[in-house]
């Protein structure tokens, strides 16, 4: 039987019947939001909580504080989420221009017209399209859909793919959801929240637990020849919904491991993502 695809927002309604809020991103600020974005690339989430609490702890866990630091200093505080003496430079790029551009107010970036504002994160050191969107979407408040390696896996066997583009690319993939979402950022949001649930606990990468999943009964499992649905994946810590029971696992408040970003994908500037609730 060919399965039919699913409209995006039936399976958005789909995953939160059983999923329930997500409540992404866990911070306690923007800023934060902002800085987990850039340290979250390639690492378990865990260890840029542990990164984050260094930062909270040394008072750094702001534009003007981290712009003004010792890059070696700031650089041995975010040791924990590897990668520390780029991922210092990154983060001392985005609170530079923070600082320089919006008097250290990240909140105030939200003013900037949002085909303007993405243009201008992109040009930073470190902040590449996948952080870009987080920031946008998760400290800002603003609608620009998150895309990440478990959207490409999860909506590609679901069968949406081989209907639009046979080889997607981030910009693409975004374009796909935003021009059949409104543009609401709570749905942005809540949906990619709800996606990387799924790609990080169920649509494993070699073995998905298809009988376990919210989407089975619409899904095509393309590229997925033998799911295995009788086995559910062993727990992982993983970011939690809120704090302080902060998520652990690789990528971000997402949770457990984390797949490549975009940006890692296509060897640019490196970040990835997570999430966030206010
Ligand atoms: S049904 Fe299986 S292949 Fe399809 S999205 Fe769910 S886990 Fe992935």
């Amino acid at each position: 039987m060919v399965r039919r695809t699913p409209e995006l927002l039936e399976i958005h309604r789909l995953l939160g019947e059983r999923l329930g809020p997500r409540h992404w991103w866990p911070a306690k600020s923007p800023f934060e939001v902002a800085a987990g974005a850039v340290l979250t690339q390639a690492v378990a989430w865990r260890n840029v909580e542990a990164a984050i609490a260094r930062l909270e702890a040394a008072g750094l866990m702001s534009a003007q504080a981290i712009s003004a630091a010792d890059p070696e200093g700031l650089a041995e505080l975010v040791r924990p989420a590897g990668y520390y003496r780029a991922k210092a430079r990154k983060l001392q790029a985005l609170a530079s221009h923070i600082v320089e551009g919006y008097g250290g107010r990240i909140e105030a970036m939200a003013a900037r017209p949002l085909d303007e504002l993405r243009p201008e994160l992109l040009d930073i050191y470190g902040v590449g399209p996948e952080t870009a969107d987080a920031i946008i979407l998760y400290a800002l408040g603003l609608p620009s859909f998150v895309v990440d390696a478990y959207t490409f896996r999860v909506f590609g066997r679901l069968g949406h793919w081989p209907e639009v583009f046979a080889r997607p690319r981030y910009e693409e993939v975004r374009a796909f959801f935003q021009s059949r979402l409104p543009a609401d950022a709570a749905l942005y949001n809540e949906f990619h929240a709800q996606i990387d649930r799924v790609g990080h606990a169920l649509c494993l990468k070699s073995r998905p637990v298809c009988g376990e999943c919210p989407l089975a009964e619409v899904c095509r499992r393309e590229g997925s020849s033998a799911p295995r649905t009788d086995v559910r994946p062993a727990s992982k810590p993983r970011p939690g919904n809120k704090r302080p029971a902060r998520k652990a696992g690789r990528g971000g408040p997402g949770g457990g491991f984390r797949p490549p970003t975009w940006e890692e994908k296509l060897g640019g500037g490196g970040k990835s993502i997570k999430k966030f609730s206010f």
